[in-house]
């Protein structure tokens, strides 16, 4: 029998007092036992914030970018191990795809995005210098600096490895030490995990604490520098929100009841009904129905109701139910004996509103075995189970809707929905569908035939895209790249002078001082540019005939720059003017060193303005300032210069920030 541990204070506590049992789910034998009484959370609390917090503060994004990449490649090396013990949780090797390396995947793309969208440093900007004055001698910044508690994540059991991943991956990128708190039913699979990020030697003391059983009166130690992320039943979210203290800010994701339409313009030969048809039977199916993002309402066009539920009914009676460890099963058992319990209860409560037109003949005398169950609603309008019974197993109703409009209102009956989707090959269904649900949804998933291997699924969340959904399915959100990390971070406004304002942030903003300095930056390397460093450029005259060359040579002859009189009508020209692009071009010919040196190419120019009109005659010069530098890997990193180009009276003429890779 296994003791499953909680890692609190840089120790394993094994489970003691009031532990629970934790059984399999396929044959219902008893495997481990969980739960410490005596768990001193408060002191784990305390650690996080005094210990692991810091550490993690120390490191700047990349660092802790990287670190989730070396966490993401040790657990896809040892992933073999999580696969074998999630059998017991009647989780098949398809299932482990979604829960093992759906979570490793999600690590991945954390530390991807922290390298590429954050900065290499510790303040992460929101927005741009708001200038509050004339001169812009004074302005504000909003930036985003991490929390400086704890965030305590409390998951379902559904996903003991990828519901812990999901939620410290934005946390540890924040710089935020992370306690995890798996469900009892599963804790033991996500207790390996944890061993196995431990053993990747690259966590900071402290970053991460598990605990295995309940939390005791932890959450009354909690305050409003830390977070407290969700998932479960309303029920219990409802408990955990009720005994924090006041300020502590709390994310829930709970009961949904994600719905898939089939659009009106869909016939039971068009693709999109095949496609449906797939996409229902995996989501009823995939971890024997107990994924959050599960289809449980399945919305169709009055006239293709019957041949939806037998199609539906023909793919299921297929369906092959099983020790999940089979490699012929396609479904295993729920997670336990009393979970199939609440998922017949809950089917129970559904059946009162809608008749059952299919139920599985998989009935096992032992483990969690659950038959998948369809229903069929006739009076959607009229009911409520159907739209507000989340029963957590491989159940599904499916109802005949009127027109589009009718089956937006179903859609929205389930009052607020982590994803519905849509099929549709009309561009018109899918905007009126979209628009009609979105503001009760997280995510609107559109499948036609058009999106091939590469749509992701209904039920898939992704890293890059929001999880959460208003309403019953909690108001959360989770995920969605970059913004699932500032919900670890505070947003605070800035006020200065725009050299404070780069002193904090540790980006150069125009008005800030900057040094002119020989030699030529484009001579140093990578770490020799310090941020202000600036190039002033000798001036060139453009002249009419430079305006014509460059028309003739690039094929641009719009007449703003050929014909005067023509030019002299447009009410933004005072006559011919130059192109836009001569005055980059010849702005890179002002400011380039053209020897051989450590600047290896031109990435791109990101906030390109032309702010006046240069005419033949007018004179320009360059400020070409180091704004920002980001490293990419040991040879060399991305520099964002702020190029200013001005005229002979000192206007500026265009700006722009202009990215190189330069070498270390
Ligand atoms: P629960 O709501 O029972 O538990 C969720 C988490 O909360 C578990 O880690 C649980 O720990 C913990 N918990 C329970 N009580 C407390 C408490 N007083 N203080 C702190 N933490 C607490 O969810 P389950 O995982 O058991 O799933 C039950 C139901 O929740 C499912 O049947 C389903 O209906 C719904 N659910 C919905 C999801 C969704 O997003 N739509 C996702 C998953 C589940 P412990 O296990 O130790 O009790």
């Amino acid at each position: 029998m296994q003791h499953v541990s909680s890692f609190a204070k840089g120790l394993w506590v094994p489970a003691g007092a009031g532990a629970r049992e934790v059984a399999d789910a396929a044959t219902g034998q008893v495997i481990a036992l969980a739960g410490n009484e005596n768990l001193d959370v408060e002191g784990m609390i305390g650690y996080a914030r005094e210990v692991g917090g810091p550490a993690l503060r120390a490191m700047d994004f990349h660092d802790r970018a990287r670190m989730l990449k070396a966490l993401a490649l040790h657990l896809n090396a040892n992933k073999q191990a999580l696969y074998d013990l999630s059998f017991t949780t009647g989780a098949t090797q398809a299932d482990h795809g979604f829960d093992v390396d759906g979570g490793i995947g999600t690590l991945f793309v954390f530390a991807s995005k922290g390298r590429r969208e954050m900065p290499e440093g510790h303040v992460l900007l929101d927005g741009g210098f708001e200038s509050l004055g004339r001169t812009g001698a004074f302005g504000g910044q909003h930036i985003y600096t991490p929390r400086l508690g704890v965030a305590l994540h409390i998951n379902a059991f559904n996903f003991p490895v990828w519901g812990m991943l999901e939620k410290i991956a934005p946390a540890l990128l924040a710089g935020v030490a992370s306690i995890v708190k798996p469900a009892t039913a599963t804790c033991h699979v996500t207790e390996l995990c944890v061993r196995l990020m431990l053993d990747a030697g690259v966590l900071p003391d402290g970053a991460l604490q598990l605990i295995c059983g309940g939390v005791g009166d932890g959450l009354s130690h909690l305050g409003p520098q830390d977070a407290v992320t969700f998932t479960g039943s309303a029920a219990t979210a409802e408990v955990v929100q009720n005994a924090l203290p006041r300020g502590v800010p709390f994310t829930a994701e709970q009961d949904s009841l994600n719905a898939s339409i089939m659009g009106t313009d869909v016939t039971a030969e068009s693709p999109e009904f095949d496609l449906m048809v797939k996409e229902v039977v995996r989501e009823m199916t995939t971890k024997a129905g107990q994924k959050c993002t599960a289809i449980r309402r399945v919305l169709v066009p009055q006239p293709l109701l019957q041949p939806l539920i037998e199609r539906l009914s023909s793919q299921l009676s297929g369906l092959v139910v099983g020790d999940p460890r089979d490699k012929a099963t396609r479904m295993g058992p729920v997670v336990s004996a009393s979970q199939r319990d609440d998922v017949l209860e809950k089917a129970a409560l559904i059946g009162t509103e809608a008749e059952c037109v299919f139920e599985g003949e998989h009935g096992m005398d032992r483990g969690a075995f659950f038959s998948p169950k369809l229903f069929h609603c006739a009076d959607p309008d009229g009911a409520e189970a159907v739209h507000g019974t989340e029963a957590f197993g491989p159940v599904s109703t499916v109802m005949g809707y009127r027109d589009l409009g009718h089956a937006v209102a179903l859609a929205n009956k389930g009052q607020g929905s982590l994803v519905a989707s849509l099929f549709t090959h009309d561009s018109d269904v899918a905007r009126d569908v979209a628009l009609g649900i979105g503001a009760w949804h997280g995510r609107v998933y559109i499948n036609d035939r058009d999106t091939g291997r590469e749509a992701t699924g209904h039920g898939a969340p992704m890293p890059h895209l929001t999880h959460g959904g208003p309403g019953r399915a909690g108001g959360g959100e989770e995920l969605g790249g970059i913004r699932a990390v500032k919900h670890y971070m505070h947003r605070v406004a800035v006020q200065g002078s725009p050299s404070m304002i780069s002193a904090v942030t540790g980006r150069w903003v125009p008005g800030a001082s900057k040094v002119e300095a020989k030699p030529h930056p484009f001579t140093l390397k990578f770490g020799d540019l310090a941020l202000g460093r600036t190039l002033r450029t000798e001036a060139r005259t453009i002249t009419l005939e430079d305006v014509e060359t460059f028309a003739r040579f690039t094929g641009d002859t719009f007449y703003a720059h050929m014909d005067e009189d023509a030019a002299k009508r447009n009410p933004f020209f005072p006559g011919r003017v130059a192109h836009g692009y001569l005055i980059l071009s010849f702005a890179a010919g002002l400011f380039v060193e053209p020897a051989e040196g450590p600047v290896l190419a031109n990435t791109g120019l990101d906030n390109l303005r032309f702010l006046k009109p240069v005419v033949p005659g007018d004179s320009i010069t360059v400020d070409l300032t180091v704004m920002d530098r980001k490293s990419r890997n040991e040879d060399y990193g991305e520099v964002r210069w702020h190029a200013a180009v001005s005229n002979q009276d000192g206007e500026a003429v265009a700006e722009y920030e202009l990215l190189t890779m330069v070498a270390k």
